[in-house]
């Protein structure tokens, strides 16, 4: 038995669709520029050169349904809705072939930006964390546990906000298909049970303000809603 001098931080953790059982957070890996109109919006041409990868805190996950507050320290608080992976078995060095054996369950979350300090680290060439991996900043919805053999390689994934429209995507779009995705990860980290994977945003994101409903969802894997309150 361990003693702490201080409590521990408890365990992040997302809802699990048609249950009060919960699945615990380790890692939350994310995935940039993965859908080309998307990747034009933000002012570059697409390209089938490798993925990057950002990551985030485990604990900036938060539930489908909470009032969230307004992020502190921006003025340009963007949605990025995302098709969410996460994993259930180690995967280290996998085939993309045996990719999506390791996935233990979907969800759509979304990848909350601060644009502004985005913007400032990439023209600067320096890291980012301050516009990627803040508090609250990975909202996902109640996970779907995977089905044998199901790949979502397809389906419509959207968001609204005060139920306009913003973004209307489909997975097929992706420019790195998220077996791709799991066995470049990989290589690169030992992926444990617990890992997240935000696989990337179709066009049309855009700034949410306090008062605004959000509802995003990826068609067969799971749908969230949120509401923006106050700034803290
Ligand atoms: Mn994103």
């Amino acid at each position: 038995m361990t003693f702490y001098v201080i409590d521990p931080p408890t365990v992040p953790s997302v809802a699990v669709a048609g249950g009060s059982a919960r699945f615990p957070v380790r890692r939350i890996f994310c995935v940039g520029r993965n859908y080309a109109a998307h990747t034009r919006e933000m002012g570059f041409e697409p390209e089938r050169e490798p993925p990057f990868f950002f990551s985030k805190p485990a604990d900036a996950v938060i539930d489908s349904g909470r009032v969230m507050a307004y992020s502190r320290d921006t003025t340009e608080l963007h949605h990025e809705i995302e098709l969410v992976a996460a994993i259930g078995r180690e995967a280290i060095d996998v085939s993309a072939a045996d990719a999506l054996s390791h996935v233990w369950g979907y969800a759509a979350g979304i990848d909350f930006t601060r644009r502004d300090h985005q913007f400032r680290a990439r023209d600067s060439g320096r890291p980012w964390d301050l516009g990627k991996g803040f508090d609250e900043s990975a909202p996902c919805g109640p996970l779907r546990p995977a089905k044998p053999g199901e790949d979502p390689a397809a389906g419509r994934i959207w968001l609204s906000v005060n139920g306009v429209v913003k973004q209307d995507g489909d997975l097929s779009e992706m420019i790195w298909k998220l077996p791709e995705i799991i066995a470049i990860l990989s290589h690169s980290f030992e992926l444990k049970p617990g890992d997240l994977i935000y696989s990337g945003t179709p066009a049309g994101i855009g700034p949410v303000k306090p008062g605004d409903v959000i509802a995003g969802g990826v068609e067969g894997y799971g749908d969230l809603s949120l509401t923006i309150g106050p700034a803290k």
